[in-house]
């Protein structure tokens, strides 16, 4: 039996005359940049998130980079974030043309360590990216408070975070601004390229709105240098009818979770840690192995498909050879980046699919 890491076709079908319907009569309508269905989707997912605004735009790392303008963050400031994230965290903050301050992850959640937030603090540091990695909340309550202490903004990266809970609240209006990807594999995930910032500062969305459509708030009239960085109503078709079951979806997710880590215990695999604050939204399910790529070609061989989020941690990446890093800074991360491994994970696996995860992992990680 093939097992996929993400079966987004089977996904697609589960929805598919819903989507194929609104797409059409969207496709008919003869509308096609921003209009009624973005504005309805913006009002829907800040509804979803308990946010006041929502400003739909084209990607994830959109979404981070426009929020971080909208805050004036640029030339020569420095923003905190995980030395362990996917790199468009750091990327959005290079964009404005500041410089990313790699902090270490807790070793159980994987998630931004708040004690060690402190010391990485300068005169130059202006804000925080906490990232929701793996659809688990980061701790904000101690993030918020080095926040406040400081002065700095606090932006979460929530693409991997869409349903999730912190202390019984879903993930969206704790902070200054949360930016949301929809790339297609993620929990809440477009046909396409799509991202969104929401917040509860009035300023923050009316500025992000203005830099999301060239600078402009009315037609021919440019108020700042912008961008064109614009949701795509198809996309925003697609994500009105995909909201209506993500909670069903995620659901699904926290069920899968759970009969793994039920059937896992035991196997020396490192299995996640959820603290008891945290609904997580189970984007991934990461567990470690010391002998991870054993494991891995040991899955592979059985059909079943995994990834590794991620295999190299921006500081060692290429990209970021001009920040002068080397392989030994950021012990934690770089740990995690020789073990960590993602088992199939996603709405449409079914039990006989869960069942030969578990049973090639058996197999498998007495090796
Ligand atoms: C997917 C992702 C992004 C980027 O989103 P795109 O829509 O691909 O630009 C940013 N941060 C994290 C943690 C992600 O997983």
């Amino acid at each position: 039996m093939k097992v996929p890491f993400l079966d987004l076709a089977a996904a697609y079908s589960e929805l598919k005359s819903e989507i194929e319907a609104s797409i059409l009569a969207s496709l008919r309508s003869g509308w096609y940049i921003g209009g009624q269905d973005v504005e309805a989707f913006e009002g829907e997912f800040s509804s979803y998130t308990g946010t006041q605004h929502c400003v739909g735009v084209a990607n994830g790392l959109d979404a981070l980079h426009l929020a971080l303008r909208a805050m004036d963050i640029g030339l020569g400031d420095e923003v905190i974030v995980p030395s362990n994230t996917y790199i468009a965290t750091w990327l959005a903050v290079s964009q404005c043309g500041a410089v990313p301050v790699p902090v270490e992850p807790l070793d159980s959640t994987y998630n931004i360590d708040p004690a060690k937030i402190e010391a990485a603090i300068t005169p130059r540091t202006r804000a925080i990216i906490p990232v929701h990695l793996y659809g688990q909340p980061a701790d904000l309550d101690p993030i918020l408070a080095v926040a406040r202490k400081y002065r700095l903004r606090l932006l979460e990266d929530a693409a991997q975070a869409h349903g999730a809970r912190y202390k019984g609240k879903r993930i969206g209006g704790h902070s200054d601004a949360v930016a949301w990807s929809f790339y297609p594999g993620k929990n809440l995930g477009a046909l396409g390229d799509a991202g969104a910032v929401t917040t509860n500062d009035p300023e923050i969305a009316d500025r992000i709105r203005v830099l999301h459509n060239y600078g402009s708030r009315v037609k021919y009239v440019n108020e700042v240098q912008g961008y064109n960085s614009r949701l795509d109503p198809v996309q925003a078709v697609a994500l009105r009818v995909k909201l209506k079951y993500l909670d069903e979806w995620n659901a699904r997710r926290v069920a899968i979770a759970a009969h793994y880590t039920e059937r896992l215990a035991g196997t020396g695999l490192v299995l996640p840690q959820v603290p008891g604050w945290a609904e997580p939204a189970w984007h991934l399910y990461v567990v470690q192995h010391a002998k991870r790529d054993a494991v891995q070609q040991n899955l592979q061989e059985a059909g079943v498909g995994t990834l590794i989020h991620y295999p190299i941690p921006p500081h060692l990446q290429q990209a970021y050879q001009s920040l002068g890093y080397v392989a030994g800074q950021f012990p934690i991360a770089e740990s995690m980046a020789r073990q960590l491994l993602s088992l199939p994970m996603g709405p449409q696996l079914d039990e006989a699919g869960i069942e030969a995860v578990i049973n090639a992992l058996d197999a498998s990680a007495q090796a």
